[in-house]
């Protein structure tokens, strides 16, 4: 082996599905069976057994930052993701484009208005309300983040995305302090200075004339307050990098300074290049530790309820990724940050399977899914023990007393 001291910790999202015939044992996969027959395996909790996790706070976690200390909100996150330098004090929000008519919500989406219009809508978001900075970014479809930037702002004020149509976008501080209230106050000019901007701006015009909905108004959720953290390096004592398409895990790597890589043709989608993100974990490795890979799509098909789209995303990732990735004779760690049932289109508490390729001991599990992992040699795990196994399989592990 090549890179034994060297460690990739592959995340496929929302891998874990319900038994029998969940996507990963209907897969065919042939080389994370090899994988399974020759490493070790086990089940793995990544918050705590049966919390249904988020996305955010189950990556955190794995990564070894526990997210009741560490979790400061999604709007921070995806911020970072999509490459704004956030400061200390910034409220950050997770910004949808909308379609209103007068004050009214009609689609919470503007019918998923295209990348480029969007992009193009963007500099009309940005200005100064008070003493405070309005920076909008988008970035796919009608997805984007606005962060506040002023003195004495707060994240506790209410959303003004009510996942729902028919109404009027509104904020509310939710305590009696004067931050609340002014960042309440300033979300309601923004929504309707946004309001204006975008009505008036020409690529609504065409939109228009194209009989297609208007992206002319703004909505909030996912408020937080972003506070610095601890690095990898200074927490763990190891280089690491992060190979993912998706703004929110881009996000938390940034947040916890490890090196972003830029894959073409990474999207975060079922199209994603996996051969790309392969090629470059493997190249990263040589000046990095560990590489957390990321890849988006089976939690999508899980959401959607569709099996069949998830079972061959993981055949995908069988035949395009794992065979590059073992060839580089790094340790492989391969997981899913929960699992995402089709028949529940959402995530659940269930334990997802995990197998580990490389410095460790071999057990009896010949299959990598969630019925023959059960069985494995690792147990049962949380994400809290993920970080000090990898140490561990590097050989970076530290002595705990003498
Ligand atoms: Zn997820
Ligand atoms: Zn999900």
């Amino acid at each position: 082996m090549g890179a034994n001291n060297k460690a990739i910790l592959i995340i496929i999202d929302g891998l874990g599905d319900l038994t029998p015939n969940s996507p990963l044992q209907t897969a065919k996969k042939k080389n994370l069976d090899r994988l399974a027959k020759e490493g070790i395996t086990g089940m793995l909790s990544t918050i705590k057994r049966g919390i249904v996790p988020g996305s955010d706070t189950s990556h955190l976690s794995i990564l070894g930052y526990e997210p009741e200390k560490y979790y400061c909100g999604r709007g921070p996150l995806e911020a970072l993701g999509v490459g704004v330098q956030m400061k200390e004090g910034d409220v950050a929000f997770r910004a949808n484009f909308a379609t209103a008519q007068g004050n009214n919500i009609t689609d919470r989406r503007a019918g998923r208005i295209d990348t480029l219009i969007s992009k193009k809508l963007e500099s009309s978001l940005n200005f100064d309300i008070e003493d405070v900075q309005c920076i909008f970014k988008t970035s796919v479809e009608h997805r984007g983040v606005l962060v506040l930037r002023g003195s004495g702002l707060s994240a506790n004020v209410s959303e003004t995305d009510s996942y729902k149509t028919g109404y009027s976008p509104e904020s509310k501080p939710l305590d009696e302090s004067k931050e609340a209230k002014k960042t309440a106050r300033i979300i309601n000019a923004f929504t309707k200075i946004a309001r204006e901007h975008l009505e008036a701006h020409e690529e609504n015009r065409k939109q228009e004339k194209s009989g297609k909905p208007k992206a002319n108004a703004i909505l909030l959720r996912g408020a937080g307050n972003y506070k610095k953290t601890q690095s990898f390096m200074e927490r763990f004592g190891i280089a690491a990098a992060c190979v993912a398409g998706g703004a929110l895990y881009r996000g938390i790597a940034k947040y916890i300074g490890m090196t972003l890589v830029t894959v073409d043709g990474a999207t975060g989608t079922k199209d994603t290049n996996l051969h790309e993100k392969a090629k470059e974990a493997v190249l990263s490795l040589r000046s990095n530790d560990l590489i957390f890979l990321h890849i988006k799509a089976c939690d999508s098909f899980g959401h959607d309820g569709d099996p069949k789209g998830k079972t061959k995303m993981i055949e995908r990732i069988d035949a395009e990724l794992i065979p590059l990735l073992a060839k580089s004779g790094a340790n492989l760690i391969i997981t899913g940050d929960h699992s995402t049932p089709c028949a529940r289109r959402g995530h659940s508490g269930h334990e997802v399977p995990i197998l580990i390729w490389g410095n460790e001991r071999q057990d009896e599990v010949t299959q990598f899914d969630e019925q023959s992992c059960m069985h494995g040699g690792l147990g049962h795990i949380e994400g809290k023990d993920l970080i000090p196994i990898i140490l561990n399989l590097i050989g970076k592990g530290k002595k705990y007393g003498s």
